[in-house]
């Protein structure tokens, strides 16, 4: 099946059934409605020349025409390129220029940036292939073409036209990865990739018609567009944007308002709904599931979930842009111990293998690479067969750059990312143990543990540290609660109580970019 069958079928099975909410927008589509809508957009695509293949890019916020371009490029087999809606004049330009977009589907303005005004300050030399650009919005600018012109009544030849000329195994979309270890890198999905995902993701958590999911998550990412947009397409469960970004009170809002089922996030996200000061007067008894992934979950935090926010059969995905994303998750009848400290088991129709540096397999309960193999591996980095050959071996298996083990039973825990790892004097330190160890602390929120650089040690252990609100927490304190209950290495050399980390805009925290400031300062 490709994506455009997908939607036709659920406009069949789910007609007037609720699709989509925008509570921002105070917009709210059925499945038909969506269908049609998708429909004069395609049409209206076509009517301009997007042809197969073509690449049409998204710089926008979480909005409901983001999910529409999401499923009319896909119903033409146009490539959608999701583009960080956090992305200033450079970044854009080359993502831009990286897969030669010929068209631009944009926000006028998100927080403090001016879309419109980057984009004519880059003008037609900067960015060559780009010949259209499409602005969301009722504002009107020269130039752009305004959202409104580009509906157009469904031409029903012309979209079962494109549609024979479907394959499943057609690229789609080029998502780039969050950019949490340095620059963003564009993977290249198919049909089968990430609609398939987006059904085993939702199946594990039992989506049906009668849910209503929350995703606050940003819909340029995997996270939302797939977990969240096809798993809601391939069960026909309602997509509901709380904001066009994430934000605990309106998450909150959207959750108690619409009687929303699950909740997805990544943990930080969890740990700032929690916290919120309006928490206590909000509904979420409607709350059952929810995806909890994109970064180590802590073990306090997946059972405050389960219990404070009433989400009893949430799920830990673990996965990564290149393959589509998930290639584990935790089941909703695991042992509640699996379900809190593992990632899961391998997804259905996955391989995966923990190597050694030697590249061989490893014994089970033996820390490794992990790796894995199976439909949802991406074709590769959009035309970077060097970097693409890094990532994917000979075989097809995608080398994750995180470190994991597996049990017995095929649980899998994620112990951290190869390149996060601390050498101090020679001992390799995992930040993961040491920042599970600090959130044991009752003043602490959140942490983040990285190495910096240290002339006699090579590295040394930092913490930032996010205190819980009102909380007097001082760096002697953390130091105090480290001696004698950790090895003396593992105790941070540097400890800062913090406001915020450096984060990505899905909610990643950037180590390299916290490790800079500190290693500037120490100078
Ligand atoms: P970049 O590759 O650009 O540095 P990124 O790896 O964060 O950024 P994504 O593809 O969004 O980009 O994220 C995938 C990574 O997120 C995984 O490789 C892993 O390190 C981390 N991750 C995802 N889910 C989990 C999880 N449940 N537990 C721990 N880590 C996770
Ligand atoms: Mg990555």
């Amino acid at each position: 099946t490709t994506i455009g069958e997908a939607l036709r079928d659920a406009a069949h099975r789910w007609g007037t059934g609720l699709a989509l909410v925008s509570r921002h927008q105070g917009l709210r589509y059925t499945w038909q409605e969506l269908d049609e809508e998708v429909d004069r957009i395609a049409t209206g695509l076509l009517r301009r020349g997007v042809r197969k293949g073509e690449r049409v890019g998204i710089w926008a916020p979480n909005c409901a025409e983001w999910t529409v371009i999401q499923f009319a490029t896909a119903r033409i087999g146009a490539i959608l390129v999701n583009i960080n809606p956090a992305y200033r004049l450079s970044e854009v330009e080359y993502a831009l220029n990286k897969v030669g977009c010929s068209m631009l589907v944009t926000a006028a303005r998100f927080k403090s940036s001016d879309y419109i005004a980057m984009l004519r300050e880059l003008g037609g030399e900067r960015l060559p292939t780009l010949s259209h650009v499409v602005s969301l919005g009722e504002e009107r600018f020269e130039g752009f073409e305004p959202w409104s012109d580009l509906r157009a009544e469904p031409d029903a030849d012309l979209l079962v036209q494109a549609a024979s000329a479907i394959d499943r195994n057609d690229a789609i979309n080029i998502q780039f990865t969050s950019g949490t270890t340095g620059f963003p890198k564009g993977a290249t999905l198919t049909h089968r990739n990430i609609l398939n995902n987006g059904y085993f993701a939702g199946r594990t958590i039992h989506l049906s018609p009668r849910d209503r999911i929350c995703i606050p998550v940003p819909l340029y990412h995997c996270f939302g567009m797939v977990l969240g947009n096809l798993a809601a397409l391939t069960s026909g469960a309602a997509m509901v944007y709380p904001d066009e970004a994430f934000e605990p009170g309106k998450v909150l809002a959207a959750v108690a308002e619409e009687g929303c089922t699950a909740l997805y996030g990544v943990p930080t996200m969890f740990i700032a709904v929690l916290n919120h000061s309006g928490f206590g007067t909000f509904d979420v008894s409607s709350l059952r599931t929810g995806i909890m992934a994109g970064a180590t979950c802590p073990v306090s935090l997946m059972r405050e979930v389960m219990g404070q926010l009433n989400m009893r059969e949430v799920t830990i995905g673990y996965g990564m842009t290149e393959t589509s994303p998930l290639t584990t998750q935790t089941a909703t009848d695991d042992p509640v111990e699996e379900r809190v400290a593992s990632v899961g088991r391998v997804h259905p129709h996955a391989e995966a293998r923990i190597i050694g540096l030697d590249g061989q397999t490893l014994p089970i309960g033996e820390q490794g690479e992990y790796c894995s193999r199976g439909y949802a591996v991406m074709r590769g980095y959009w035309e970077d067969p060097e970097r693409t050959a890094e990532a994917i071996d000979a075989e097809g298996w995608m080398h994750s750059g995180d470190l994991a083990v597996m049990d017995a039973n095929g649980y899998v825990r994620i112990t951290g990312r190869i390149k996060d790892m601390i050498i101090r004097g020679g001992e390799n330190i995992y930040p993961r143990e040491i920042e599970e160890f600090l959130l044991t602390h009752p003043l602490i929120l959140d942490v983040q543990v990285f190495g910096v650089e240290d002339e006699k040690y090579g590295e040394e252990v930092c913490a930032w540290i996010i205190a819980r609100p009102d909380a007097e927490l001082t760096t002697q304190c953390v130091l105090d609660h480290c001696k004698g209950r950790i090895a003396h290495f593992k105790v941070p050399r540097y400890v800062r109580v913090v406001e915020r980390f450096e984060m990505t805009v899905t909610g990643k925290a950037q180590k390299f970019a916290m490790r800079k400031i500190m290693e500037d300062e120490l100078k």
